[in-house]
């Protein structure tokens, strides 16, 4: 689209590196490839990015939503950006172009179908979602947090070291939403001597705080012990995570996140599909649930959680305590000695019906969260119960994500 603009003038598209938490959502985003980074920075190569606007509405921060009008001959290159602290100012253009008029609108209208293209999911929040706060603290102005528990919630016998971990933040106002993240600044520098970056976790607490009305939340944190390809590696935020103990302070910044939300309004209805630490924006938004349950306003929840066996799965206890008339609980385990593998895709099939009578009713809102691969294979299940009963998908997949009502987080 920047095509549109006068040949001398370019409305030069670039990432904010103070706000970028460097999650690699944009990168992934693009389709043409027109983003890049290195250890320092997320940067958008200027010869490439044609101003589709697909990577801005996944972005948890806003970082990516930058432009500045530029002489197309002194654009802003990528070993340029790449080594930026900070985005420059906006400069004047030379007074010969800064006659020409430039076409602005055209540079930064979004292109729907690019977006429909990229993204499985809605890359609105919920019409009736609650205002998310997002990016109070920065890489600059990050805020203490102290640790008030951190223990394992999985099998102490099983590979999953997973931790549920409370951070208290004082008198320090943090806002924050059930699905939205936070940034966790690790201390120490990684191989080039630079501070390390970022790593985001999702909120495992209700806004109100892990204890109700305490400047409290929590996080689900997996110690990465191996890499994604299963060699030995120590995760570097996730095993500092794991082993803070309680009063340490932590750095933390966000919050993040404004479209992965659960809706507002009395009745509505959610699917929540979940593996591991996916769980936690699902115990969260469960959580505010449970504590309205004598209100009367809750919809109905439905929970797909998948996990190796019952010892790997994160919360197994608290959550088997629910009432079964509050949430109804599908555990798809693929490695539980006797039992047939078994995924939570495999789930969604066998509750056919529900889940086709949930996504019926427009005041249900369905959650996808966890390892990367389950996108396709939990798209490809809700494909097929909404064929089965001779209906549209392609239509149905559609109007979720233009209601806002399909959401993925998946890492
Ligand atoms: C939106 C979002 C929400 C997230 N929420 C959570 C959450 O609630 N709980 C949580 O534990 N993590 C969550 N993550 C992942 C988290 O941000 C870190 O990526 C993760 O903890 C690994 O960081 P690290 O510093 O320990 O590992 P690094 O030092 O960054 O990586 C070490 C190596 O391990 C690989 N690796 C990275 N992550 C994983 C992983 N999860 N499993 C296996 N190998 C990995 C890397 O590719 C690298 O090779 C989330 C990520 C995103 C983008
Ligand atoms: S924070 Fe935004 S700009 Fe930075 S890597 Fe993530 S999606 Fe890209
Ligand atoms: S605006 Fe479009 S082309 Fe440019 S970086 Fe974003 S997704 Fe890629």
């Amino acid at each position: 689209m920047n095509a549109a603009l006068p040949v001398a003038v370019l409305k030069q598209h670039l990432i904010d590196p103070e706000i970028c938490i460097r999650c690699n959502t944009c990168e992934e985003t693009c389709p043409i490839d027109a983003i890049t980074h290195d250890s320092n920075n997320y940067v958008v190569d200027p010869d490439i990015c044609n101003g589709c606007m697909a990577c801005v509405p996944p972005c948890p921060t806003g970082s990516i939503d930058n432009w500045r009008l530029v002489a197309r001959s002194d654009a802003y290159s990528v070993q340029e950006q790449l080594g930026w602290d900070e985005l420059p100012r906006e400069q004047p253009l030379p007074d010969a172009l800064a006659a020409v008029e430039p076409a602005a609108d055209a540079a930064i209208d979004p292109a729907p179908a690019a977006q429909a293209s990229v993204t499985p999911g809605a890359s609105v929040p919920p019409w009736s979602a609650a205002h998310p706060y997002v990016n109070l603290y920065t890489h600059k102005t990050p805020v203490t947090a102290t640790v008030v528990g951190n223990y394992r919630v999985t099998g102490a016998d099983t590979d999953s070291d997973i931790h549920h971990i409370v951070l208290d933040f004082g008198e320090l106002p943090f806002p924050v939403l059930e699905g939205q993240s936070i940034g966790i600044l690790p201390p120490g520098t990684d191989a080039q001597g630079r501070p390390h970056h970022a790593r985001q976790y999702s909120l495992a607490s209700p806004r109100d705080g892990e204890r109700a009305g305490y400047n409290n939340l929590s996080l689900t944190v997996k110690r990465v012990i191996e890499d994604h390809q299963g060699q030995p590696v120590s995760g570097v935020c996730s095993n500092y995570l794991c082993d803070l103990a309680r009063n340490d302070t932590v750095q933390v910044i966000g919050p993040f996140g404004h479209t992965f939300l659960m809706p507002n309004h009395p009745g509505a209805n959610l699917i929540m599909i979940c593996t591991g630490t996916g769980s936690a924006p699902m115990r969260a938004m469960t959580e505010r649930y449970r504590r309205r349950i004598e209100t009367g306003e809750n919809g109905r929840l439905m929970l797909f959680f998948g996990a190796r066996t019952e010892r790997e799965l994160p919360y197994f206890g608290p959550l088997m305590k629910l009432p079964r008339d509050f949430i109804d609980i599908n555990l798809a385990l693929s490695r539980e000695a006797g039992q047939p593998k078994r995924y939570v895709q495999d789930l969604i099939r066998e509750r056919a019906a529900d889940v086709r009578g949930l996504l019926a009713d427009r005041n249900t809102c369905i959650y996808v969260c966890g390892l990367k691969g389950m996108e396709v294979g939990v798209l490809d299940a809700l494909r097929d119960v909404t064929v089965q009963a001779g209906q549209d998908w392609t239509i149905l997949h559609d109007v979720l994500r233009r209601e806002g009502r399909l959401h993925f987080e998946t890492y």
